[in-house]
């Protein structure tokens, strides 16, 4: 599933290919794509729409109309988009066409089917994403302290309250796990028992681990591509993520493998001892930088 990099990273493509150009002709082949509207009136609607802006919160795309419409996009467990200059080849899970004013397309793709568009009026937007995601984490008001309040109560393991999109926006399970090594946490930590210390760390954690993410155009894993037909290189990276067995970067110790609320995780077992690790403090200062 597309997380926070990989969602910024087809913003960053499709925002060249999209702003200022007019949607001329748009399909939309899945009913399910934008249920429980129908998907010719919806086509309809985003017909002579012109792009002002593509943006992103969390893992949603967002299409910024000059008619301060937007069209919000979720691209879920399989999702993605692909600009073709000329024509598009045949390809059975296309379930969406958008035809551009200057003859190129976007095609949507998604074998799982569990996208979604849809197309907000103006000041719809702001209310829509206020009571489904938190801050956005690279963000200057994202704090240390933020986090640690959205935390303060929350007595679920520390992954489980960074899975949910209302702590922070965009983290799924391939960045919580990153986060949470470069922070040295355990997983199952409840997320009320962090210290300041740990709090900070898994602040900067975060941070480091996304920032990573996009500077390697995020991950791709399985058939995943990106706008441009490339893809991105964090899979190659990845310090615990899908790394059982294989040895920690920081201290050689095998990475082990867990479920956490029923997702595969990945941890180091020294690294990210069970129980608080604030009586080592010296080690904070050797943490990694990306
Ligand atoms: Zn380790």
């Amino acid at each position: 599933m597309p997380e926070l990099p990989e969602v910024e990273t087809v913003r960053a493509q499709l925002a060249p290919v999209l702003t200022g150009r007019r949607f001329e002709r748009v399909e939309i082949h899945d009913p399910r794509l934008v249920r429980p509207y129908e998907p010719a009136e919806v086509a309809a609607e985003l017909e002579g729409e012109r792009v002002a802006a593509v943006e992103r919160r969390g893992k949603y795309l967002i299409v910024r109309f000059e008619s301060d419409r937007v069209l919000l996009m979720h691209l879920r467990m399989t999702g993605s988009l692909r600009h073709a200059r000329n024509g598009l080849a045949d390809d059975p899970h296309r379930r969406a066409v958008v035809r551009l004013d200057n003859g190129s397309n976007v095609a949507y793709r998604d074998v799982r089917r569990f996208g979604t568009w849809l197309l907000l009026e103006p000041g719809e937007l702001e209310p829509y994403l206020a009571t489904r995601i938190g801050e956005e984490p690279l963000d200057a008001l994202f704090t240390a302290a933020r986090l640690g309040d959205r935390l303060a109560k929350r007595r679920a393991p520390i992954k489980a309250a960074l899975l949910d999109q209302r702590t922070v926006a965009g983290l799924g399970n391939i960045y919580v796990d990153e986060a949470l090594w470069r922070a040295r946490i355990h997983p199952l930590r409840p997320a009320l028992t962090l210290d300041r210390n740990e709090l900070r760390r898994l602040h900067t954690g975060i941070r480091a681990a996304l920032q990573h993410g996009i500077a390697r155009q995020g991950s791709t894993l399985r058939d995943y591509a990106l706008p441009d037909g490339g893809s991105g290189s964090m899979q190659n990276e990845f310090k615990v993520y899908g790394r059982g067995g294989e040895p920690c970067d920081r201290c050689g110790t095998p990475i082990a493998k867990t479920r956490v609320g029923g997702r595969g995780t990945w941890f180091c077992p020294t690294c990210q001892a069970a129980s608080s690790s604030s009586s080592r403090p010296a080690r904070s200062r050797r943490q990694s930088s990306v």
